[in-house]
């Protein structure tokens, strides 16, 4: 039978020097016998520098936005002539000269307006991924594994939403099977920049920041994986920030849906839309360090497997603003809700928790852009009032969906702090409830205290 391919993807501080590139090799080597398949981010700052370089030639310095990745080329030839030996370093830098003047001629190009900018915003950021991918396809050659370079613009097919790119399935899970499993098979190991694509008509487009975990997904997807390995720099998912308590403990196991809640809250690990293709065929992802391969890290599977804490991981999001609209219209009325979410729709702005009593509604947003319209329009409905430095709590853990005294024991611990609003059930695997943010440290502390401590 067929081996099934391991899929390792190393986020841009995996990558970020020399130091970081040797650990990744040494890392992939340790999983040679899994037949791994490798996605790397840029090197840790080059795309935030490639869309300041983009911003700067969109006003018209084309040459100070140049000039401005020069340090950045730097840091790729420093990696190279530290890792690399005579014939490494040539191809880097023939790779390297080819992207400068690439670079260039699309800077200008934004300076001048010449295509749509949107385009060339994702031709140019793109070469923090075609560079490291090089880059790191080099390093892995050096240290004497089987390395491939394959160019993810013709694996992954997308629509031309640039920017955010939306990937095509079918289209894409074909590419990926042509062009990996042959490889794949003679003992290659095929090394891809994540994040990378190209629509339909061949232009190239990205999936979005952070989209290299995206990229892992759909390859381990097409691939079936047996695995997707996301290497960063936290040891991977903790009980709760490790700054607010330096007691956090890694936790083993997770499950998707565990995942995808404190994804969304702030636990910068994961994205649940990045691992949805994973999710969909029931892959295990699993979170590791690059710092420290040899923890274990989070594994995140189908089930939760069962654990004998109720409570899996505490986590928060401060800067929210809660908004409470009032309006006695709405007693025994219908269409209420659907009006005011219609507002929020039409301003595009993501609501987070949403309570309701007979004559109000309360929700709150973490993107406050558009609250002065969004006011203005609520006013029409009821009366509107408005809190903001609070910060959102929410407590992770299958065993929440059917314990009712575990709501009791959370409140019980911080029950002298006021609490705005509560939301249990939802997802089932989650309580949520909002406190004024200068309380936030004190309200984690007793509840990693109350359910990991003791
Ligand atoms: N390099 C891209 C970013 O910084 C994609 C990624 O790292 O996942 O957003
Ligand atoms: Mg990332």
């Amino acid at each position: 039978m067929e081996k099934k391919a391991t899929v390792m993807k190393f986020g841009g501080t995996s990558v970020q020097d020399a130091a970081a590139f040797a650990r990744v090799a040494e890392i992939v080597s340790g999983e040679k016998e899994n037949s791994p398949v490798v996605v790397t981010s840029a090197m840790a700052k080059v795309t935030d520098a490639l869309l300041q370089a983009f911003e700067w030639a969109k006003k018209g310095n084309a040459t100070t936005a140049f000039e401005s990745l020069q340090p950045h080329f730097e840091r790729h030839i420093k990696v190279a002539e530290e890792l690399l030996g005579e014939s490494g370093r040539k191809s880097l830098q023939l790779e390297l000269d080819y992207a400068k003047q690439e670079l260039n001629d699309l800077l200008v190009r934004v300076s001048r307006r010449s295509l749509p900018l949107q385009m060339l915003k994702d031709a140019i950021v793109s070469y923090g991924e075609q560079l490291s991918s090089r880059l790191l396809v080099e390093v892995c050659q050096a240290k004497k594994l089987n390395a491939r370079h394959a160019d993810a613009r013709r694996l992954i097919v997308t629509d031309d939403e640039y920017g955010s790119a939306a990937p095509v399935w079918d289209q894409t899970e074909r590419l990926i099977r042509l062009e990996l499993q042959p490889l794949i098979a003679a003992g290659e190991i095929p090394v891809l920049g994540g994040f990378i694509a190209a629509s339909r008509g061949g232009e190239t487009t990205t999936l979005g920041r952070g989209g290299s975990d995206y990229s892992a997904a759909l390859v381990g997807a097409a691939l079936q994986a047996r695995e997707i390995q996301i290497w960063t720099d936290v040891t991977g998912v903790l009980t709760c920030d490790p700054r607010i308590c330096p007691e956090a403990r890694t936790l083993k196991t997770l499950s998707y849906e565990e995942a995808a809640e404190l994804a969304y809250f702030g636990a910068k690990v994961l994205h649940p839309k990045t691992i949805q293709p994973a999710v969909d065929l029931q892959i295990p992802v699993r979170v590791c360090n690059s710092r420290q391969p040899t923890e274990q890290g989070t594994m995140i599977l189908p089930q939760s497997q069962s654990t004998p804490r109720l409570v899996k991981s505490i986590a928060y999001k401060k800067g929210i603003t809660i908004l409470h609209i009032t309006s006695a219209r709405m007693l025994g009325a219908y269409g209420f809700m659907s009006a005011i979410f219609q507002i929020f729709e039409r301003h595009r702005t993501v609501i987070d928790v949403v309570t309701t009593s007979e004559v109000s509604v309360s929700l709150t947003l973490d993107d406050t852009a558009a609250l002065e319209a969004i006011i203005k329009d609520l006013e029409r409905i009821g009366t509107v009032e408005i809190e903001p430095n609070q910060a959102v709590v929410c407590v992770v853990g299958s065993g929440l969906r059917d314990t009712s005294g575990v709501a009791a024991q959370i409140f019980a611990a911080i029950s002298d702090i006021n609490i705005s609003l509560i939301s249990h059930g939802a997802s089932s695997v989650n309580m949520t409830f909002v406190v004024q943010e200068n309380v936030i440290g004190e309200v984690i502390k007793r509840l990693h205290d109350e359910f990991f401590t003791n």
